[in-house]
């Protein structure tokens, strides 16, 4: 079965269920590194969490080696 990311409201009611690849991982100066969850953007206490913690997405992690490296800027 394909997904169609253009469409999600489709999806919305299975899709927590199924595993969203984490493809993000928010850099911090003191040299920390915190995977981002694609559903609600929270920055993941660690890697390879099963479910988000805040909006309880379930994470997959196949393309963490792959992931975008997000900086904050400093404040
Ligand atoms: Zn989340």
């Amino acid at each position: 079965m394909k997904w169609c990311k253009n469409k999600p409201s489709l999806l919305s009611a299975v899709s927590y269920r199924v595993p969203m690849e984490v493809q993000a991982i928010r850099l911090l100066p003191g040299g920390d590194s915190y995977p981002i969850c694609p559903r609600c953007g929270i920055t993941l206490d660690r890697e390879y969490m099963a479910y988000c913690d805040r909006c309880g997405q379930r994470l997959g992690w196949v393309l963490i080696d792959i992931a975008t490296i997000v900086t904050e800027p400093s404040r």
